[in-house]
């Protein structure tokens, strides 16, 4: 066996890649459509695994976290934050800079 035939060879990661792009586009609306049909199912398993963990979310949720603009909030309000337009006004200027 050559070098070559050895890099022309999918690396196994590639090989399940290919398989994954194959599967999605013979399947596209398969998620959106299992999600529609499981919905309550989903609901259900959400909420148990909610009060299952409440004790460790609620103390994960409550941990401090500092933005890249300088804000510190509660790690559940930081999405809400990634949107808000003093951090999207930061965001701006940086890119402006570089
Ligand atoms: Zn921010």
């Amino acid at each position: 066996m050559t070098n070559t035939s050895i890099a022309a060879k999918a690396t196994p990661d590639q090989k399940m890649q290919g398989y994954h792009q194959k599967w999605k586009a013979n399947h596209p609306n398969y998620m959106s459509e299992w999600r529609s049909a499981n919905e309550e199912r989903m609901r259900e398993t959400n909420a148990a695994y909610y009060q299952k963990h409440k004790a460790r979310i609620l103390v994960e949720y409550a941990k401090p976290v500092t933005c890249e603009c300088g804000k510190t909030m509660r790690r559940n309000n930081y999405p809400r934050h990634l949107r808000s337009s003093k951090h999207k006004a930061f965001i701006e200027n940086k890119q402006g800079k570089e």
